[in-house]
């Protein structure tokens, strides 16, 4: 529960605030973007929510904040935190869910389930909360794990514990998961059942891994969109391994066709197929310039 007695001093006056326990992952920046804004190392609310669909939005915000920095003083928004957790997986992209949740350990990552025939595929960890775990469970529960990188593994043995479900993660990534029960090697793609393709992108850290799925790239830590920049980026501040390394992966990229970008960190992406093809080869040569 957010702690009304530690709120940021800039927050806008009201209802809504951001307590001093942010850790400026972004996540509410994404879910109610005229509501929560960046401040130099915490974000908090730039404007009060009044219509429907902010006070909504902030909700969700509350719900998936992963410090529970997020509150209002007024009691009946309590009611809308509450009503706002059955949202959550939140469906972003046809069959493919944002999970809601993060983690603190995490930094707030975004984890994502996919539907599928064959067995859905968790993306990264979200909480293990009873919520989320039972809206899976109603989903068709968990076959596959997907863990993009060691940073974002959050309670995926609790969900494979759990579902019976198969951890996949890079052997370079092993100290994070050790009893995982398939591990990737090399820097080859793989293709996992009817409609996945593992594609290894060392760089942020040596063993990351993305995943496509049919018209969707679950990137990971590897590239995000940036509304700052109105363009595909990457972190070169954050990059564990080796930038040169990243840059490579992303080149390999530009050879893939999809539309979506959903990942771990910042903002998620449709775009036709053509013109994402274009923003892979200029953030290509933006890796390379910075
Ligand atoms: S979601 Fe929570 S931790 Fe993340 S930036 Fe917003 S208030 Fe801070």
């Amino acid at each position: 529960m957010a702690d009304s007695s530690r709120p940021h001093p800039d927050n806008v006056p009201g209802d809504w605030f951001v307590d001093l326990r942010c850790i400026d992952c972004g996540t509410c920046r994404h879910l109610a973007p005229t509501v929560f804004g960046e401040f130099s190392a915490y974000s908090g609310v730039v404007r009060q929510p009044h219509e429907a669909t902010e006070l909504h939005q902030s909700a969700r915000a509350a719900v998936c904040c992963p410090t529970d920095s997020i509150g209002s003083r007024n009691p009946d928004h309590q009611i809308l935190i509450q009503e706002a957790i059955k949202d959550f997986p939140l469906e972003t992209a046809p069959g493919v869910y944002y999970c809601g949740f993060a983690m603190e350990e995490s930094f707030g990552g975004s984890s994502w389930l996919i539907q599928h025939p064959e067995g859905n595929w968790l993306v990264d960890s979200p909480r293990f909360v009873k919520p989320l775990v039972e809206a899976i469970e109603a989903l068709g529960g968990l076959r596959w794990i997907f863990l993009t990188h060691r940073d974002d593994v959050g309670e995926a043995h609790r969900f494979a514990d759990h579902f019976k479900a198969e951890r996949i993660i890079h052997a370079y990534e092993k100290s994070s998961q050790p009893d995982a029960e398939h591990f990737i090697t090399g820097k080859n793609p793989i293709s996992w059942g009817s409609d996945f393709t593992i594609i290894p992108t060392p760089g942020h850290t040596r063993g990351h891994i993305v995943l496509l799925y049919k018209n969707i790239l679950f990137s990971g830590d590897h590239l995000w969109w940036s509304k700052g920049r109105n363009a595909l980026s990457a972190g070169h501040s954050v990059c564990w391994y080796s930038w040169n390394e990243q840059t490579n992966s992303t080149a390999k990229l530009v050879n893939y066709d999809f539309e979506w970008v959903l990942p771990g960190h910042g903002g998620f992406i449709q775009l036709p197929q053509e013109q994402m093809k274009l923003e892979m080869k200029k953030l290509v040569h933006w890796m390379e310039q910075t």
